[in-house]
């Protein structure tokens, strides 16, 4: 057989193993989440293709997960029946730096200002398949794609900046399909190879793996088994019966080992919601969205009737690096699947508005086909009706956190995707209802505290009939303008815009509970104190100086107007009714710019 080739790792791979073999980080046990996770992702990717595919399973396998422990010497070996690699994709996927959670990592400690290694990143990021180098020094992955008739080896050790592949040869290794990986611990880790740690670890960590995971156990059972009877005791037992030889029975254990099923294997999602707890819900999370922190939510539903599925949804405590970021639908958060397989986590605002594509969780139809495609997707009047649902369960579950005793929950939701929120009063008219009571803002009368428009209206004075708002760069200068005198004057309060998206998103909604928004910087402000006979007096009176203004201004205003909105300030700029405010204004200069 041709002898085995080397190669060398990219740069990033070495920088990332020379810091995981000289780790000192403690819990080294997620290096079995890590590996069994690729696993399950192997038999998903294998079951997804094969139904378009179909020669893809031409050996018949069960889909599982198998783990056998050797601990004489300290050998863990992991098995799945997935799709496997051919020599190209290991090279690929075991040499290189492509891949999501390892990226992230990488990113993470980029930014993470000793750059000598954060221990606690390991953890919290997973480092994938290079995690088994917390707990080996060697590692070996046997593989057998369906798409090569060739099954190969790659062979890695810790402290070597390369790697070999070479064809498996050893007819005893052959696998019909998937891959098998040989981990040879570290003398300090050679205690992971113990079938209890194992089971115990495998019931931690991977719970919600959707399929089989067996370990290698050792099992006994008892059996009765016929023994002579001892002479003496005969003798003393039996005194009066000497002609027939009395036999016993005695109780022994017989050991053995076997293949025992670990795991739960019922999807969450298709769990009686009574019989799961919030650790279940948290934990299925992290689990399936390689995430450390716990969520801010979550709902679990069934729908039934015209268009019938299950969901779990889930509120991400964080936005995905950094909220300045613009708002991405093509996000991995929804996992569709269909009967219970894996379809797609490949969306682009089929099932949320790309406002709510920061809502993680999974989907479960009975009604989609299994080959469904992009386009069917897209047409399919199911999936309209699915949205339609999520979206309302997804609105649910955020009015939910609004409502909570922890205020700080809401305020870490709002920090996040508050701008989500009012990105969805331009983009969806038809969910105004939803999105408006969970809006915040800063006002005239709570500088510092966000506040619902529930609170503004609630506050609002008897014959008040609009809602006022002032869009600014920032609460100092919004506070210290002239249109606020007269509404200060009369405790009218006013909405603080200082976001940029704020302005225009009031304006998409236009009113709250029948109250419009007015914008007090607009000209014709009226805050109920008109006195016509008065005004026609005045007016009258300054005609001509607002004429003589006018003229020296030249083009610089459309008007000069007598006004009863001020109540230091001698004169104050406005904006026209139908043209834009000088927010706006600021904002589309520092667009074309
Ligand atoms: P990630 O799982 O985030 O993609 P990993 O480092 O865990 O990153 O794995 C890298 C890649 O190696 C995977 O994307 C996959 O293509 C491949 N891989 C790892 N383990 C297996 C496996 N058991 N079967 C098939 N492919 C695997
Ligand atoms: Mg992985």
């Amino acid at each position: 057989s041709p002898p085995a080739e080397r190669y060398e790792y990219q740069a990033e791979v070495s920088r990332l193993m020379d810091l995981i073999v000289n780790s000192l980080y403690s819990n080294k046990e997620v290096f079995l989440r890590e590996l069994i996770s690729n696993a399950s992702d192997a038999l998903d990717k294998l079951r997804f293709l094969s139904v378009t595919e179909p020669e893809l399973m031409k050996e018949t396998l069960d889909f599982d997960i198998r783990i056998q422990t050797d601990k004489d010497n300290g050998i863990i070996t992991i098995t799945d029946s997935g799709i496997g690699m051919t020599r190209q994709e290991l090279v690929d996927c075991l040499g290189t730096i492509a891949q999501s959670g390892t990226a992230k990592f990488l990113k993470a400690l980029k930014d993470s200002k000793d750059a000598g290694g954060d221990n606690n990143l390991i953890g919290q990021f997973g480092v994938g398949f290079y995690s088994a180098f917390l707990v080996a020094d060697r590692v070996v992955v046997s593989t057998k794609s369906p798409k090569s008739d060739k099954q190969y080896v790659w062979d890695g050790e810790a402290n070597d900046s390369s790697y070999t592949i070479s064809e498996e040869t050893d007819p005893e290794k052959l696998i019909p399909r998937g891959t098998r990986l040989t981990l040879h611990l570290k003398r300090d880790a050679k205690d992971f190879a113990h079938p209890e740690r194992i089971q115990k670890l495998v019931k931690n960590y991977s719970q919600f793996v959707s399929f089989p995971i067996y370990t290698w156990q050792e099992k006994g059972y008892t059996k009765e088994v016929e023994v002579d009877e001892d002479p003496a005791e005969a003798k003393t037992d039996n005194q009066d019966d000497k002609t027939e030889k009395k036999r016993k029975t005695k109780t022994v254990v017989e050991r053995y080992w076997d293949w025992e099923l670990t795991n739960e294997t019922q999807p969450i999602w298709l769990r009686n919601p009574k019989e799961v707890t919030k650790e279940d819900y948290n934990e299925f999370y992290k689990n399936t969205f390689n995430e450390y922190l716990e969520p801010l939510a979550s709902s679990h539903f069934t729908t039934e009737g015209e268009v019938e599925f299950r969901s779990v949804l889930y509120v991400p405590a964080v936005a995905p690096s950094g909220k300045d970021d613009i708002i991405n639908p093509k996000t991995k958060n929804i996992r569709l699947h269909v009967k219970r397989v894996f379809i797609s986590d490949d969306f682009d605002g089929e099932l949320f508005p790309r406002y709510l594509s920061f809502v993680k969780g999974v989907v479960d139809s009975n009604d989609l086909p299994l080959n469904v495609s992009r386009e069917i997707l897209q047409e399919s009047r199911i999936v309209r009706i699915m949205r339609k649902r999520l979206v309302r369960k997804a609105f649910d579950m955020i009015l939910g956190i609004s409502m909570s005793d922890n205020r700080g929950d809401y305020e870490a939701f709002y920090d996040n995707f508050g701008k989500h929120l009012k990105l969805g009063c331009i983009e969806d008219r038809e969910n105004h209802k939803r999105i408006a009571p969970l809006l915040r803002f800063l006002s005239s009368q709570s500088e510092e505290e966000l506040i619902s428009l529930d609170e503004y209206v609630e506050n609002m004075k008897p014959d008040q009939k609009d809602i006022y708002y002032i869009a600014s760069d920032s609460v100092t200068s919004a506070k210290n303008t002239p249109f606020l005198e007269r509404l200060a004057e009369k405790d009218l309060e006013v909405l603080f815009l200082v976001d940029p998206i704020d302005e225009v998103a009031i304006q998409s909604l236009k009113s709250y509970k029948e109250k419009n928004f007015v914008d007090i910087s607009k000209e014709d402000l009226d805050i109920g104190e008109k006195n016509e006979e008065k005004d026609k007096e005045i007016k009258q009176e300054f005609s001509q100086t607002c004429d003589w203004i006018k003229k020296r201004l030249g083009g610089k205003v459309a008007n000069v107007q007598i006004s009863n909105r001020l109540s230091s300030s001698p004169c104050v700029l406005v904006s026209g009714k139908f043209g834009w405010s000088a927010n706006m204004e600021r904002l589309m200069k520092a667009q074309t710019m």
